[in-house]
């Protein structure tokens, strides 16, 4: 299991998203960015982009929890 994200990462990462979850994965349904909001961290999931990779703002997306759930495989390069 990847390391957790500090809470100062988490706080950056939202922040940073807009307070949106920043899923753009074609598969979920959603065309473009999901459109779904978060009113605070708790339907937010923080999400390692390289589950080997650092547990750095660089390497952290925020989700929601729906996304989150279908995106364990997906593997999204990140460019
Ligand atoms: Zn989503
Ligand atoms: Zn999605």
């Amino acid at each position: 299991m990847p390391e957790d994200f500090p809470e100062s990462v988490k706080d950056d990462a939202f922040e940073n998203a807009g307070r949106r979850c920043e899923c753009i994965c074609l598969k979920h349904g959603h065309y473009g960015r999901c459109p779904k909001t978060f009113l605070d961290h708790w339907d937010t999931r923080f999400h390692h982009i390289n589950s080997f990779g650092p547990a750095t703002l660089s390497n952290c997306e925020v989700l929601c929890i729906e996304c989150h759930e279908k995106t364990e495989s997906y593997g999204r390069p990140k460019s």
